[in-house]
C-alpha cells in the first residue's frame, strides 16, 4: 500500500534522528511491501531563516495533503532572542492547533535492558513497564479564560462535553488495542469539569464492553504511578493533569532520548519524540534516535493501522539494546558509545 508522510526535520538533532527514522521506515516498507512517500516541509527555526515565519502556509498545505506527519524537533539558541510570539516553538503549537490534534499519546515503556535507569525499586517494576498516557491537548485550564491585575490573577478550567467525548473515544479505542483497562484520572471530588469528565466517560463506556473503565483522583494516580505502576494500562486525563503525570511516567522509564509521542485528531496524526532539538549535541552524532524511531512505530500503528510492522520496529529497538548498542545518553561508564547512525544501522539490521 501507498502512504503519504509529511516530514519536518526541524532544527538541531531533528535532522539526524529523522534521517535514521526514515532509514527504518524504508526497510520496513521493503519487508512488508509498503510504499512510504515523504514530502519534506519547513517549521521552526529553519522556516524562520528561509521564510520569516515559524509555520509557513505551505507547510500546513503539505501536511493536509498527507496521511501523517513525522516531526523531529524545533528551536535553538540562534532564535532565542526573538520575541515570544515569533519563536520556533510557536510553529509547533500553531501546527498542532491548525491540524486539530487534541489527543496526546505518550507511552512510558521500560526496556528490561535499561532497568538500571529506573528510579523505582526492582520488585515494583519486575517484568518491565508499559503504560500509555493520553493527555487532552486543546482544552482545560491552559485554554480557559484568563485574567490578571496587580494583586489578583485567575485561570479558568473549562471543558465541553464534546471535548471530553472525543478524548474518551480515543481512550477506549486505544485500550481495546491493548490490555483493555482504561483509567480515567480526574479530581471529581472538587472540580465541576472533573464531574462532567467522569459522567461523560461513564456514558460512553457501554459502547466499549471489552474495556474495563476505572476512575482515579489525580493525587492518588500520582502516588500509584510510583507505588504500583503495573496496575495501569491506558490512562486518560485532562490537559494539565496529563502534562504532570506524563512527565512523572516518563521519568520512571529512563532517558528522554527513548520516549516517543503521538498527537492525534480528526483523521490525522503527528508523531514526534518527546525531547527537544538538543542544540548542545546537535551535529555531533550523539543523539539517540530511538525516541524518533519509536514515534514512527506509533505512526504505523495509529495512522496506518499496521500493528505488526510497528511491533517489528519495537522489537528491533529491544534487540539493538540487548546487543549492547548504546548512544551516549544511555551508556554507562566504560561502555562503548555508538553514534546516532550506528544505532540506526543496528536497529535496521534487527528488523
Ligand atoms: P524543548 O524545550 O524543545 O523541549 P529542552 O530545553 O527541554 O527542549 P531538550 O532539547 O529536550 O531540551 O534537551 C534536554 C537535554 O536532553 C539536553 O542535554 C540534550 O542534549 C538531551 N537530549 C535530548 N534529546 C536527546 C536525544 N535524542 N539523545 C540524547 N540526548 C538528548
Ligand atoms: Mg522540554
Amino acid at each position: 500500500m501507498d502512504f503519504k508522510i509529511a516530514v519536518i526535520k526541524g532544527d538541531g538533532i531533528g535532522h539526524e534522528i529523522i534521517d535514521e527514522t526514515i532509514k527504518i521506515l524504508n526497510k520496513i516498507g521493503k519487508k512488508y511491501g509498503h510504499n512510504f512517500k515523504y514530502t519534506e516541509a519547513l517549521a521552526g527555526g529553519a522556516a524562520i531563516d528561509k521564510t520569516g515565519t515559524a509555520l509557513p502556509e505551505e507547510t500546513l498545505n503539505i501536511c493536509r495533503g498527507t496521511d501523517a506527519l513525522l516531526f523531529g524537533a524545533v528551536g535553538g539558541p540562534k532564535w532565542d532572542n526573538l520575541p515570544g510570539r515569533d519563536r520556533p516553538e510557536q510553529g509547533l503549537l500553531k501546527l498542532r492547533k491548525e491540524l486539530g490534534l487534541y489527543a496526546n499519546l505518550r507511552p512510558a515503556v521500560m526496556f528490561d535492558e535499561l532497568r538500571r535507569s529506573c528510579p523505582l525499586r526492582g520488585d515494583i517494576v519486575e517484568g518491565g513497564l508499559d503504560i500509555l498516557i493520553i493527555r487532552e491537548l486543546t482544552g482545560g485550564i491552559y485554554f480557559g479564560k484568563k485574567y490578571t491585575e496587580s494583586d489578583k490573577a485567575e485561570d479558568t478550567m473549562e471543558y465541553s462535553r464534546h471535548e471530553i467525548e472525543r478524548i474518551a473515544h480515543i481512550g477506549f479505542q486505544t485500550a481495546q488495542k491493548r490490555k483493555g483497562i482504561l483509567t480515567s484520572v480526574d479530581k471529581a471530588n472538587v472540580l465541576e469539569t472533573s464531574r462532567l469528565w467522569r459522567k461523560t466517560f461513564e456514558e460512553i463506556s457501554p459502547g466499549y464492553p471489552d474495556v474495563t473503565l476505572n476512575h482515579m483522583y489525580v493525587d492518588n494516580a500520582a502516588m500509584q504511578l510510583v507505588y504500583n505502576p503495573k496496575q495501569f494500562d491506558v490512562i486518560a486525563t485532562e490537559n494539565m493533569f496529563g502534562d504532570i503525570l506524563s512527565d512523572e511516567a516518563a521519568m520512571i522509564t529512563g532517558s528522554i532520548g527513548l520516549l516517543p509521542s503521538a498527537a492525534l485528531g480528526n483523521n490525522y496524526g503527528m508523531y514526534e519524540p518527546i525531547h527537544g532539538s538538543a542544540p548542545d549535541i546537535a551535529g555531533q552524532g550523539k543523539a539517540n534516535p530511538i525516541a524518533a524511531i519509536l514515534s514512527s512505530a506509533m505512526m504505523l500503528k495509529y495512522s496506518f493501522n499496521l500493528p505488526e510492522e510497528a511491533e517489528n520496529i519495537e522489537n528491533a529497538v529491544k534487540k539493538a539494546l540487548a546487543k549492547g548498542c548504546r548512544t551516549s545518553d544511555i551508556a554507562m561508564k566504560n561502555e562503548k558509545v555508538s553514534t546516532t547512525e550506528e544505532m540506526g544501522d543496528i536497529i535496521a539490521l534487527s528488523l
